[in-house]
């Protein structure tokens, strides 16, 4: 049975009253832009099964993800295990909006905990350090394991960077036939894991991330076309490159203004 404590209302002081506060009024502004990214001290939530997998999915290695510290869109250094978002919003899967409070209060991992949105510096400082990875929750099975590292491999974003970093110049590029392929075997492992293995679609997206035909986007590809179409910044919007020290070579990334 569902503990009343889980409903205890979590909410976040307005942003132009950060610099006032030292308590937490429980807005949910914070949860309203999204949901936490896991570390390894939120291991046992999910093998316990308190926070199902299917609520969660993944940024796989190499894909453009927004880092909320730095402020920009760069390659995900490693996994990052996320909760989902709620249907046609940016909040967090476990936030309820009215009134304001989160499902799993007692149980939120650690991201959730260390948040003060009025002093940030503790998040900050545990922020990208051990993160959960999909291998720390599925090594131990064998053969899942094996599809999930198989399909890592084959579908590695590292692939799309480095068409892109060879690839300068014309504002509409074809997509290399190696990418569609990856797209094409992208779908139709998630087709065969749900028809023929019986998984639970809802399963899919931490499993083997989000759609690669999804996710295209972020790196300025037409969904369905096969061509990259120039994709000017939005006004307000700064590109900077240097993803060099992550080993992905130039990128471009935007400065965004709300959690990945
Ligand atoms: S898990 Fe709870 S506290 Fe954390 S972002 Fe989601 S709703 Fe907010």
């Amino acid at each position: 049975m569902e503990s009343i404590a889980h409903k205890r209302p979590i909410i976040f002081p307005k942003r132009s009253r950060h610099a006032e506060r030292s308590s937490c009024l429980r807005c949910g502004t914070c949860c309203a832009k999204g949901g936490a990214a896991f570390h390894t001290q939120d291991k046992e939530l999910i093998r316990s099964g308190t926070i199902e997998l299917k609520n969660l999915y993944t940024l796989r290695e190499g894909e453009p993800v927004h880092d909320n510290v730095k402020g920009i869109l760069m390659p995900a250094p490693c996994d990052i295990i996320k909760t989902k978002r709620r249907q046609n919003a940016p909040a967090c899967i476990f936030f309820d909006p009215e009134p304001a409070g989160c499902r799993i209060y007692e149980n939120r991992p650690l991201e959730c905990r260390l948040l003060r949105c009025w002093d940030t510096r503790a998040l900050e400082a545990r922020y990208a350090s051990d993160r959960l990875t999909r291998r720390d929750l599925l090594s131990e099975i064998g053969d899942l394991w094996s599809l999930v590292a198989d399909h890592q491999r084959r579908c590695d974003y590292r692939a799309i960077w480095r068409f892109l970093d060879a690839s300068p110049g014309p504002p509409i590029r074809r997509l290399p036939p190696e990418i569609h392929e990856m797209i094409r075997y992208d779908a139709c492992l998630r087709q065969l894991m749900i028809q023929k293995g019986g998984m639970d679609a809802a399963l899919m997206d931490f499993l083997l991330g989000r759609p690669l035909g999804e996710t295209l986007g972020r790196f300025g590809f037409g969904p369905d076309t096969g061509e990259i179409a120039a994709t000017p910044l939005p006004s307000g919007e700064t590109a900077v490159t240097g993803s060099a020290r992550l080993g992905f070579g130039a990128l471009t990334a935007r400065k965004k203004s709300t959690r990945s």
